[in-house]
């Protein structure tokens, strides 16, 4: 027989369910296949939603294995550090192209500053494709029309001593939203660095002045593993995995895991992973569905393998038009799901302060 005090520790209501359902972004069909996964089941969505009702009972499976993910979870997070006023930072990386980085940063970037926290986009590729979807033009932030540079992009900022304080530009009028221009120059950045000493540290520094002026700092990371990115991982607090959900992207997860490994041993010891974000998910096909599967059974047990972000051409419309999805097009098939996963981001870093008046 069960003492009574590990009755009530394996006690878990319906509103608890629920809450903890929400907490992880799920619906209640991926609620239960995360249940299934874990438990070896078959539950579906009636099953979560009588549950969640209460006319029918929670097995009894379910209450412990939740119970024993919540305090393996709020374990995790109590070596969190709380935030000390400074901007907690998170690189957006994985050196595959294509696989979602610059949407995830661009849009997560704007539901943190949505929900009032200050927050600079940093685009760390030569490639621009972040400033250009903000609808900033990377060549005339470099040169003006008389041929003169501005030197308004972060190449000069990383290679010439200019403050990262004099390139960030607002991004929005109604959300506390600032970017930190890239252009091809940043290219040069990767060769030019290699003859500098400390050079794995040259993003961290130029952070340093700018810390207490935001909440958040996000870094649109190149296709590469090369010293930008590297640069971006050693100035970084968390670092989030965008992959595709097909085999390709991420068979490149473990020697990104093995750049983590080296980053946290030689330069950042308080690097962490928030999580794999599956981007571009097409749940009609069956590759994707068994590569999404894959992915959670290969990393679940060592890191949040998110919700996935659906595949839509509301993405590729809004960066024809320079403008974020989730402020140009809210109402998007899925595009909510960028608030959902800021939510759950905020509350695993530790943030669940509202702001009301960013100043
Ligand atoms: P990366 O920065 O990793 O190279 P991007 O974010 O630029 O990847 O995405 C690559 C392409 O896929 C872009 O054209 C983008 O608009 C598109 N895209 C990104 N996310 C989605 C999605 N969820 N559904 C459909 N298209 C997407
Ligand atoms: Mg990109």
């Amino acid at each position: 027989m069960a003492s009574d005090g590990i009755m009530e520790a394996d006690d878990l209501g319906p509103d608890e369910l629920k809450s903890i359902r929400v907490g992880r972004g799920e619906t209640q069909a991926e609620f239960a296949e995360y249940l299934n996964r874990n438990l070896d089941r078959s539950y579906n969505k009636t099953s979560i939603c009588v549950w969640e009702r209460g006319t029918e009972k929670i097995p009894q499976p379910v209450k412990v294995f939740l119970r024993t993910a919540a305090q393996a979870a709020a374990a995790q997070l109590a070596n969190v550090p709380p935030p000390n006023g400074e901007a907690i930072v998170i690189a957006v990386a994985n050196q595959k192209g294509g696989v979602g980085k610059t949407t995830t940063a661009v849009n997560l970037g704007y539901a943190l500053a949505k929900a009032g926290h200050r927050t600079l986009l940093v685009d760390l590729d030569p490639q621009a494709n972040a400033t250009i979807h903000l609808g900033l033009d990377p060549f005339s932030l470099e040169l003006d029309a008389g041929g003169v540079k501005p030197q308004k992009t972060l190449y000069y900022v990383l290679l010439k001593d200019i403050p990262l304080a004099d390139i960030v530009v607002p991004l929005s009028e109604d959300v506390p939203y600032y970017g930190a221009p890239a252009s091809i120059s940043l290219a040069a950045a990767d060769a030019e660095l290699m003859s500098q000493v400390g050079n794995s540290q040259v993003l961290l520094e130029k952070f340093e002045p700018i810390r207490g002026d935001y909440d958040f700092i996000i870094i649109d990371c190149p296709p590469q593993l090369g010293l930008l990115t590297v640069n971006a991982l050693s100035a970084a607090n968390w670092v989030l995995i965008p992959t595709q959900t097909e085999v390709l992207s991420s068979m490149g997860i473990p020697l990104l895991m093995e750049t983590i490994k080296k980053i946290l041993k030689r330069s950042n010891p308080g690097l962490r992973v928030l999580g794999i974000l599956p981007t571009m998910h097409d749940a009609q096909l069956s590759d994707a569905r068994a590569n999404l599967k894959d992915l959670r059974a290969t990393y679940e047990n060592k890191m949040r393998v998110f919700p996935p972000i659906a595949r839509t051409t509301s993405y590729a419309q809004s960066v024809a038009a320079g403008r974020v999805t989730l402020e140009a097009l809210p109402n998007a098939l899925g595009v909510d799901r960028y608030v959902t996963l800021a939510a759950e981001i905020m509350k695993m870093v530790g943030v669940t302060r509202e702001v009301t008046d960013a100043s």
